[in-house]
């Protein structure tokens, strides 16, 4: 049985006051974390503030980036153990937005998967293709190079720390989520490609979320489908009520 897992990538939103009270409306619900993993996901200069708030509550927190290297004259960059260190379990590899404004292939995208679990952060690697490759039936295959480059040299027992999330690129801040029925297919065939490279007991337990304008109206019927553990939201984990409300309907 895997364990749902809802993560708020909250982007390059909220200011030290605005993430305080936002993570306060969310551990005032005290059984928030009893059936689904939760990750936030702020910008890193919440960090040091959400970390001492979700103290004790089961929430865990995740980085946005970090750079493959360990340390050095990296200006502006920051490595996976300076988000451990500062208090990260998570980080978020592969996003679009990465992908599209900041132009990461699978080879950069690879050696930061590589550099995050060699320091022991867990990895939330994001796939998913554009509209244009949606409507030219690339789908499966786009997917699964993202899938085959990004894990390229990945040890089977290093999957333990991996998250997939299925973000098609036409619904992220779209507001025009994929169905249930097309996210499961590209889930399920995610899970397949899992399998025929780590095995069937490595494929059957690793978690894969859904992320592309997920709210509390249609999380409900995306979270019931077979293959998908959970959710990454942008901007409905802005908002208590609706993260919440995600939280609650995929437990
Ligand atoms: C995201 O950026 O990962 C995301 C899924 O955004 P949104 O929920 O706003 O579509």
């Amino acid at each position: 049985m895997r364990r749902p897992v809802v993560a708020g990538n909250w982007k390059m939103n909220l200011l030290q006051s605005e993430a305080e009270d936002l993570v306060k409306q969310l551990i005032d619900q005290k059984e928030l974390t009893r059936n689904v993993d939760i990750v936030l996901a702020p910008p890193f200069t919440a960090l040091a503030i959400v970390r001492k708030l979700v103290h004790g509550s089961g929430i865990q927190l995740a980085g946005q980036n970090i750079y493959f290297e360990s340390n050095g004259a990296w200006t502006g960059e920051i490595s996976a153990a300076m988000l451990r260190d500062s208090g990260c379990k998570y980080v978020i590899l592969g996003h679009s937005e990465r992908r599209s404004y900041f132009h990461e292939d699978d080879v950069l995208i690879n050696k930061k998967i590589k550099a995050a679990l060699n320091d022991e952060l867990h990895v939330i690697f994001c796939v998913g293709e554009t509209l244009e490759q949606r409507e030219q039936n690339e789908t499966r295959e786009i997917v699964e190079s993202q899938l085959k480059f990004g894990l390229e040299g990945l040890a089977t027992s290093d999957l333990e720390k991996l998250i997939i999330a299925y973000e098609p690129v036409w619904a992220i801040g779209t507001g025009k989520n994929a169905t249930p029925e097309q996210a499961q297919e590209v889930h399920h065939f995610i899970r397949a490609f899992l399998e025929t490279t780590f095995g069937k007991s490595t494929a059957e337990s690793i978690r894969i979320q859904y992320g592309g304008s997920v709210n509390q109206g249609n999380s409900k019927s995306l979270m019931a489908q077979k293959d998908i553990d959970g959710a990454l939201v942008g901007s409905a984990s802005l908002n208590a009520e609706s993260f919440i409300g995600i939280i609650n309907s995929t437990a």
